[in-house]
């Protein structure tokens, strides 16, 4: 397994509405609010064979037929390994350019482009019907699963039991598990088919079961919807949740741009966006030098290193991808993977070197931002949303270019 898609589960929008979990970039589950931090220490005390008794009730009062439920649950033993691994702290500190040239390998890339041509017939379809282009479904599904080789071997059913009796977020899994439940009964696997990653997640673009139940479609026409052997249903399911989510059709996600040595830096944020018109007349410039294409689609200035690394306006559909993945650095190289199966060279490196701090540097960062009453999601080494505004409004207060990217200089001012 890579370490990739086991942070899906953290990420989706059922998840984020439970408004307990966030990104981790190496195969552990992150928390990133002060409940889920609690949580996390939390300690069972209850009896895993009651608590299944229980859930088997409630799985009765639901309709789910009794075949069903004993296929799926019958002798099912509590999996230790699984809370090990759930509870496992994860640190995520690689810069943008960093963890995008590790996921965005050539031999990726590469696959990518192949796959793009063998499924051409496929990825119009799925275009004409959700309005999503292939690339962009193409890189989630390299990122998630390497097109379909790495989906897990952890029988699923197990794992959501395990999570859901666990006292960290039991909330978030007893859902997931009955969903799980509906998608036997409806037909499409059998609990043994059912295998995938560690935390649950289902087929070639990880979905999670309550996902996989409510979004999922057969694209391919057998009547049954397999994410785990279909690569044309977990591609049109995968399109027709990005299109559950808001995604447009025909407009673009993000674009690569070249910024001035020096602009109004504070507009560079995630949640301001100015039409393209205004862009250009700040001086953003296409990556190749070349004047931004007419228009005013609304877009924002993305400087994921700060105003000497690589710079991308991120227009609305960049929005949803944010919902697949609350993680700025894993949406991001998504984004980023897509424009290049769709065309785009190698993202530049900026104007200047930048120099990134380190996973304890970040942490120190933050400790010393929440002292100054900034909400960061918690010292958890990453640079995300909340982390670089609360750097932002400190840059403001120094009076530093105000780009959200801290900097050495920056938490030597800090300190
Ligand atoms: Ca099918």
């Amino acid at each position: 397994m890579g370490g990739v898609q086991t942070m899906t589960i953290a990420l989706r929008s059922e998840a984020l509405k439970a408004g307990l979990l966030a990104a981790t970039l190496l195969g552990g589950i992150a928390f990133s609010t002060a409940a889920d931090a609690q949580n996390r220490n939390c300690r069972n005390t209850g009896n895993f064979s009651r608590w299944l008794a229980d859930f088997k009730a409630e799985a009765v009062s639901a309709g789910i037929s009794s075949r069903t439920i004993a296929s799926a649950l019958n002798g099912l033993k509590f999996a230790p390994e699984i809370v090990r691994k759930d509870r496992r702290q994860g640190v995520f500190s690689q810069s943008f350019l960093q963890f995008s040239g590790r996921m965005v390998a050539q031999n990726r890339l590469n696959i990518g482009r192949k796959k793009l041509r063998s499924l051409a017939r496929t990825f119009a379809a799925i275009k004409k019907k959700y309005g999503v282009p292939g690339p962009v479904l193409a890189a989630f599904w390299g990122l998630e699963t390497d097109f379909g080789a790495n989906i897990g071997n952890e029988p699923t059913i197990r794992s959501i039991a395990t999570l859901a009796f666990d006292c960290r977020r039991p909330e978030l899994f007893r859902p997931q598990l009955m969903d799980a439940l509906r998608i036997i009964e409806r037909g499409d696997l059998t609990a043994r088919q059912m295998v995938g990653a560690w935390a649950g997640e289902l087929g070639q673009t990880q979905f999670m079961a309550s996902e996989y139940f409510r979004r999922a479609v057969d694209f391919d026409g057998d009547g049954r919807v397999d994410l785990l052997r279909s690569a044309p249903d977990a591609l049109a399911s995968s399109a027709a949740l990005l299109a559950s989510y808001g995604w447009r059709r025909g407009e673009p996600w993000v674009e690569e741009v070249r910024v001035p040595r020096d602009m109004n830096w504070a507009k560079a944020d995630l949640g301001i966006k100015h039409p393209r018109s205004a862009w250009a007349k700040a001086g953003v410039f296409r990556a190749n030098g070349k004047p931004l294409a007419r228009g005013n689609a609304p877009a924002a200035l993305l400087l994921p290193m700060g105003r000497n690394g690589p710079a991308f306006l991120a227009y609305r559909n960049f929005d949803i991808y944010l919902k697949w993945n609350q993680s700025y650095t894993y949406a991001l190289t998504a984004a980023y993977f897509a424009t290049r199966l769709a065309g785009a060279p190698k993202v530049r490196k900026g104007n200047a070197a930048v120099q990134h701090l380190s996973g304890g540097q970040i942490k120190e960062l933050q400790r010393r931002l929440i002292g100054l009453g900034h909400d960061v999601g918690g010292a958890d080494g990453t640079i995300g949303r909340k982390t670089r505004a609360a750097v932002k409004a400190v840059q403001l207060k120094l009076g530093l270019p105000a780009d959200s990217y801290p900097t050495p200089k920056l938490l030597q001012a800090l300190r």
